[in-house]
């Protein structure tokens, strides 16, 4: 009965979008891992849920004309996929990056639906960004593009409406920018963005908290097997936010790691990447903005890769902190057959289904990002708390929550997995709890 609806579904939304393969793809791992729910909740097949949830509630395309320092007129398309406010209002980053389209942010968009129910707080689901490239731009063209990607975006947000937060390519330099953009322009001092500068605004935290949250939820995962992270060899990829303060933690709960990567290749550490080493990255990466292959510059027992991916490196643990589909199936059969047993996905939907499907059958613990980085959003969500209450909470106090919710989400997956007859896998655990919780509020609000 459920496998038919499903198949129908599937065909509708390749149809519909035909051009459109990363948003096929989040629509059909979660469409195949939630089809036993229909057979006990015949009421949502008949009140459309699965046909409404895959359509966004709207779609922004915008132009963002800015000159550069040579003063030639440059032209970049930005987008706002405003996909589900079920639960409330729309909460998802903003992504600067050549690779960015329709699909890749219909991809996040939808991803960002389930995993913001996940957290248990009351955010809908979004995600926008523009095909701009930050690379080599110098701050003031930064600054051009941030403000002309405002004068437009700033009419369809609002602190009650859509609270968009960053992503790749958009860190606190570009919050900066696009808030005092839209301040000017809305002549209101509200919490419109998160990842805002503590000064103004931000939360302790935030900047940690998808890393943190990665291993915290990981921790959880090994904890299933009363295991721990202590001397557990690690590969991390991506050198950005994420990956940054997965090191970050990994260290501190004493596991070694070995690797970090950028677009152009990979760096291979054996003796670790310690405190000191992620403080040269963090300085690399976040102050200068240059490019991983200094770090066997400075560090020479390190080598580095040029256009290649970590996942060759022997490992305990491999932390995808990059960008999608970083983890083909090769990768993933690689990683496998050197004995790794733990995946925690940092960034979205960083394995192909192929990958995935390898990981399940294995019976490692894998934690898909839809679980694993919730703890970001989850944090900005207590940013806009603390805005609305016009007070900051400490550090600790932040931490403990995000610790609090990442237990949650990962007991939530765990148990609802085990309950539909799939113990251990996270990715049917985690995609039926995000999904009933919409599904009800979208049977209650009735068609809209
Ligand atoms: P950053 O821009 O800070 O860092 C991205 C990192 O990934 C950089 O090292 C970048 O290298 C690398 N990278 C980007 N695109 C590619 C590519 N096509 N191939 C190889 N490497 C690439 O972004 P974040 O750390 O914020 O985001 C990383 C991932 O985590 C994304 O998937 C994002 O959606 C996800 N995520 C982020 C959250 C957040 O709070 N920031 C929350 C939840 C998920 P280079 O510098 O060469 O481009």
């Amino acid at each position: 009965m459920s496998s038919k609806y499903i198949s129908r579904i599937m065909k509708e939304v390749a149809e519909k979008n035909p051009h459109e393969t990363e948003f096929l793809q989040a629509v059909n791992e979660v469409l195949e891992s939630i089809a036993p729910v229909f057979d006990l909740h015949p009421e949502f097949e008949k009140n459309k849920i699965m046909e409404r949830l895959i359509e966004p509630e709207r779609v922004i395309m915008f132009r963002v004309p800015w000159v550069d320092d040579q003063g030639e007129i440059q032209v970049n398309r930005g987008y706002r996929i405003q996909f589900n406010s079920a639960i409330g209002p729309y909460k998802g980053g903003i992504r600067f990056h050549p690779s960015v389209n329709l699909s890749v942010l219909k991809f996040l968009a939808f991803e960002q639906i389930f995993k913001n129910s996940l957290t248990t707080l009351p955010i809908g689901g979004g995600k926008g960004g523009s095909d701009f490239n930050p690379k080599g731009k110098s701050d003031n063209e930064i600054m051009a593009f941030c403000q002309s990607f405002m004068t437009e975006l700033f009419r369809h947000i609002g602190h009650n409406t859509d609270v968009p937060a960053g992503d790749i390519g958009v860190g606190a330099r570009e919050i900066g920018f696009m808030y005092g953009q839209y301040k000017r322009l809305q002549n209101e001092f509200t919490g419109v963005l998160t990842g805002k500068s503590l000064s103004w605004g931000g939360s302790l935290i935030r900047p940690e908290a998808t890393g943190y949250g990665v291993v915290y939820f990981a921790q959880e995962m090994l904890r299933t097997r009363c295991e721990n992270f202590e001397g557990k060899i690690c590969v991390v990829s991506g050198s950005g936010n994420v990956a940054q303060y997965t090191i970050e933690k990994l260290n501190e709960f004493g596991a070694k790691v070995v690797t970090v990567s950028d677009s152009d290749g990979f760096i291979y550490d054996p003796k670790g990447i310690d405190e000191c080493k992620l403080a040269f990255i963090k300085e690399l990466k976040n102050v200068r903005r240059g490019r991983i292959k200094e770090y066997a510059c400075e560090f020479k027992h390190a080598t580095y890769y040029p256009c290649e991916n970590p996942w060759g490196i022997k490992c305990d643990a491999a932390f995808p902190c990059a960008t999608q589909n970083e983890i083909d199936v090769t990768a993933a059969q690689t990683l496998l057959d050197n004995g790794c047993y733990l995946v925690a996905e940092g960034a979205n939907m960083p394995t192909c289904q192929e990958g995935v499907n390898a990981f399940i059958k294995a019976g490692i613990l894998y934690g898909p990002g839809k679980a694993a980085n919730a703890g970001g959003v989850a944090t900005s969500a207590l940013e806009m708390s603390q805005n609305s209450l016009r007070l900051s909470w400490c550090r600790s106090e932040v931490d403990q929550k995000l610790q609090a919710i990442m237990v949650s989400i990962h007991n939530t997956a765990y148990e609802t997995a085990a309950k539909y007859g799939c113990p251990g896998n996270y990715v049917v655990g985690s995609n039926i709890a995000g999904f009933l919780k919409i599904a009800k509020a979208m049977t209650e609000q009735g068609v809209v």
